[in-house]
Formats: structure tokens, sequence, C-alpha cells
């Protein structure tokens, strides 16, 4: 059985999508305040509880026979993180801690974490590699860091065994158009331009067009879900087939795209216009975050399939296609 805390959510449904789909065993735990409990698959066994709660850890550890552990429970807003650090040291840190103490108890060892590549924050390198220097400039990105740095510990101490997968940009939705991206309040980029062009929002600010970049918006790695889910599934075969112990992964495309050229594609994608306004930089953004994916290339035989169009029509066909559940 796999443990998925933080399944009901965007990208830890669409993992528990693929690993059912895979056969596997699932149950989820999920607090729902960001997640959804319609996006949890039906084949899914699910108790509703917090990450930071003993009494439900202990609950599942004991009702279920868990191997494994996929940890998708997080805050993960950059802005929010510089407003509110308490609520990243705590929801991230301090629970997450929580959860490996118990696993550790009940003698759970495999383990798969979603870090970010928040954890590298500003850098000159053309391309982030996984030896790129860890810096991070804001409290979402040195929240995941300390628990990369925890489990790292635990690995040496406890004999956990990991994978730490740092995303770039989770973008896209499952082609089924039953799973997509439902943040409330919605801040990514990607499906609040659909909104506007969906005539669901007035206009779609741009954070910032005096960046050191070729248009001077800042440029991202988007990367489709199910490319990462698919991630996921293969980081967990090889750690249970004792490939190796622990691993620290970059997940991304390895192409940037700037936030214009973002707009341009959902415009090209919907074929509407969407009503662009240019603001203020957001606090805590760095100009540039692009991946060297290159070692889960090689060493898991990792293939990302799907390019930034696909990415923009699969969201634009989730969006459009349950328009009533995700407006706000
Ligand atoms: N962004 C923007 N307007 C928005 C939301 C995001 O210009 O309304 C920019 C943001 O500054 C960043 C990029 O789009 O450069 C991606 O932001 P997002 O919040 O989607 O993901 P993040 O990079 O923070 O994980």
């Amino acid at each position: 059985m796999i443990l998925v805390v933080g399944g009901a959510g965007y990208i830890g449904s669409h993992v528990v999508k693929k690993l059912l789909d895979n056969g596997k065993n699932v149950v989820v735990l999920d607090n729902l305040t960001t997640g959804h409990r319609k996006s949890i698959d039906a084949r899914a066994d699910f108790l509703e509880g917090d990450i930071g709660s003993k009494k439900s850890l202990d609950e599942l550890f004991l009702k279920y026979d868990i191997e494994s552990v996929m940890h998708f429970a997080a805050s993960s807003l950059v802005g929010e993180s510089v407003k509110n650090p308490a609520k990243y040291y705590e929801n991230n840190v301090s629970n997450t801690l929580t959860l490996l103490t118990k696993m550790m108890e009940y003698n759970v060892k495999n383990f798969i974490f979603s870090s970010t590549a928040a954890t590298y924050g500003l850098t000159e390198d053309e391309l982030i590699t996984e030896e790129t220097t860890l810096n991070p400039i804001n409290p979402y990105g040195r929240s995941k860091l300390m628990i990369e740095q925890i489990v790292q510990d635990f690995h040496v101490a406890y004999q956990l065994n990991y994978v730490i997968l740092r995303y770039f940009n989770a973008a896209g939705a499952d082609p089924s158009g039953i799973i997509g991206e439902n943040h409330d309040p919605e801040t990514h980029l990607i499906p609040l331009v659909l909104k506007n062009l969906l005539g669901e929002r007035e206009s779609i600010t741009i954070f910032g067009e005096d960046y050191d970049t070729f248009d001077g918006t800042c440029i991202r790695d988007y990367i489709h879900v199910n490319d990462l889910a698919e991630a996921h599934i293969l980081s967990l075969e090889a750690l249970l087939a004792n490939r190796f112990k622990s691993k620290v992964y970059n997940l991304g495309n390895g192409n940037g795209y700037s936030v214009k050229e973002i707009v341009d594609m959902c415009e090209r994608v919907s074929s509407r216009k969407a009503n662009v306004l240019i603001g203020d930089r957001r606090s805590g953004d760095p100009s540039k975050l692009v991946a060297d994916a290159t070692i889960i290339k090689k060493e898991l035989n990792w293939k990302p399939v799907f390019n930034l169009e696909k990415i923009i029509e699969h969201a634009w066909n989730y969006h459009s296609q349950n328009q009533e559940m995700i407006k706000q």
C-alpha cells in the first residue's frame, strides 16, 4: 500500500490516478484545505486528516500495511510565504517532521518528496543542475530546503530511503479533463490567463517587465503534471527495486518560456485575446528558473512527452469543461 499525503491536491491527484492505473493500492491522507474531495480517484481509500496529526497518522499506519509514502501536502505560494512565513514553517517543516517521525516509528522507510526549484533561488547558471548552489530567496523555498535536509539526516541516522524531486513549474491537466489545476484563490500564471480568456477575470497582470531577460518578463520551465506524475512512478519503482537508497532529481522540460510567451500561447490555443496589464514585480520571484533534468532521464529513462502547446491545450480543456466548478 502506498500512502499519498496531499492526494487531493493538484499534483497529488494526478499521481494517485497514475498509481491506480498502474495497479497499485493507494490510501490518501488530505485535510482538504486546498485539495478537493472530488479530485481523489474513487479507487483510492481516503482519510480526511492532517499530516501534523499524530492521531490520523497512527490510524493510518495501524490500519494499512504501508510500504511507501509520497508527500504532496504543502503550502506552495511564493508570495504568500513572504507575507506569512509562520504558515510555511508550520505546514511544511513542522508537519513533515511529524510525518517522518511517525514513519520511523512504524518502520516505513520509503519516501518520495515533492521539492521545488525554489530551493535554488538566484543563480547565474543557464540551466540548473542538481549541483547548482541552493540559495532560496523566499520562505517557501527555504521551508522545502529544510525538509530536504531533515530527510537527508533521517537517511543517515534511521536508514530512510528517499527520492527528492525538485519540480519546476507544474502545469497542464490530465487529458481526460476530470482533474486539473484548481486553486482557491488561484495565483498561478496559466490558470489565471485561461480564466481571463474564459471571461471569468477582467484581466491578467504581468508581474514586472523590467527583469534581465530577453523580453523583460520572468522565465520559467513549465512541465506537464502527468510527466511529473510519471517521474514519481519511476522513482518509487527504482527505490523499491533497490537500485539506490537516496536520490535528488530535477524535473523540468529544460525549456524556458517568458510570462509573455505563456500569454501568447494561451491566446493561440484558445483562439481568444487576453486583456494584459503590466504590474510591479512580485516579491520573491527569481528572474529565471530552467531545469537541467539530464540525470533522471539517464538514470530512470524518464521522458517528458508534453510540450508547452500540449500543456496549455490540456489546461484549456480542463478549464473550459469545468468552468462552473472552478469559477471564483
Ligand atoms: N505571474 C504573473 N502574473 C500572475 C501570476 C504569475 O506575471 O498573475 C508570473 C510570476 O511572477 C512568475 C511566473 O508568472 O514569474 C510563474 O508564476 P506562478 O505563480 O505560476 O509559479 P511560480 O513560478 O511562482 O512557482
